[in-house]
């Protein structure tokens, strides 16, 4: 399967194309967009999609979302699957996307860890399952990061959500007041190097469940694009999401 690449010298693109190059990847990178050539790297690239040559499987966006007009144009107008895994879209580039998907298969995610995806779903079942269970999420990362809480507590926190539509997300608990029951709970820790760990713990009186996942490196990323761009084969037209890459 051969893959454009857009955002190839940053990076997220780097992480791809070393990624491409593993013996067991079944995806092939076989150019590049980027307003930089990178002169390490020997595919060709391009610095704009008006000037892109040759025929491509699927296009994998590691770039910046202001690109996401020409992005989707292109895509539309060449029936090239798309995965767009940059993020920050405005609203009215997130219509964009989705009026893509009319026309050819879009794979869109805020996160393409695999895991993460994993961790939102048990967490979904989990919960779904134990109507009475507390859950709360504690997430830890680097001292750097300047968001909290991250992303993707949140993420898991409104995949609980959608088992107990009721219930509050409630961050940085403090004071003197009891847990409500329709409460999730999230801690962030912020300390040393971390990369990003995230715990949800569902308990009863009787049991605690722990689902835990760690993420070691950015790499992870650019394997789930990959899976995704694999994925989009043969697919119809439509919106895709890491849920439909881990529900079985
Ligand atoms: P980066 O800045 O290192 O790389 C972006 C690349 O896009 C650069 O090479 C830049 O030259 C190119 N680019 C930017 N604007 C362009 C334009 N107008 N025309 C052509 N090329 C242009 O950033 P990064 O860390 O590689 O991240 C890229 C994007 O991916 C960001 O939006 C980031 O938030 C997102 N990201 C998403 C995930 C995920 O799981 N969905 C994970 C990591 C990063």
């Amino acid at each position: 399967m051969n893959v454009l690449l857009c955002g190839i010298a940053g990076h997220m693109g780097r992480e791809v194309l070393a990624s491409s190059l593993d013996p067991s990847a079944r995806v092939t990178v076989a150019a590049g967009v980027d307003r930089a050539v990178p002169a390490d790297v020997t595919l060709p690239v391009f610095t704009s999609f008006d000037k892109v040559e040759g025929s491509f499987d699927c296009i994998i966006d590691f770039s910046h979302h202001s690109l996401t007009g020409e992005l989707t144009r292109f895509a539309v107008s060449h029936s090239i699957p798309l995965v767009v895994a940059t993020t920050g879209q405005t609203e009215e580039e997130r219509r964009m996307i989705g009026e893509a998907a009319l026309s050819v298969p879009v794979f869109f995610a805020a996160n393409f860890s695999i895991g993460v995806a994993l961790l939102c779903s048990l967490a979904k079942k989990t919960a779904a399952v134990l109507k009475d269970a507390e859950c709360e999420i504690v997430e830890i990362h680097h001292d750097r990061k300047l968001d909290a809480p991250s992303g993707t507590a949140l993420a898991v926190a409104e995949s609980i959500r959608e088992a107990r539509p009721e219930s509050v997300i409630v961050c940085g608990r403090s004071g003197h007041a009891q847990r409500g029951s329709d409460e999730i709970g999230i801690s962030s820790v912020r300390i040393g190097n971390v990369v990003g760990t995230h715990e949800v713990l569902i308990g009863t009186k009787y049991e605690t469940i722990t689902l835990k996942h760690e993420a070691h490196d950015r790499a992870l990323f650019a394997e789930g694009a990959l899976a995704a761009a694999e994925f989009l084969a043969g697919k119809a037209p439509g919106l895709y999401s890491m849920k439909d890459l881990v529900e079985l």
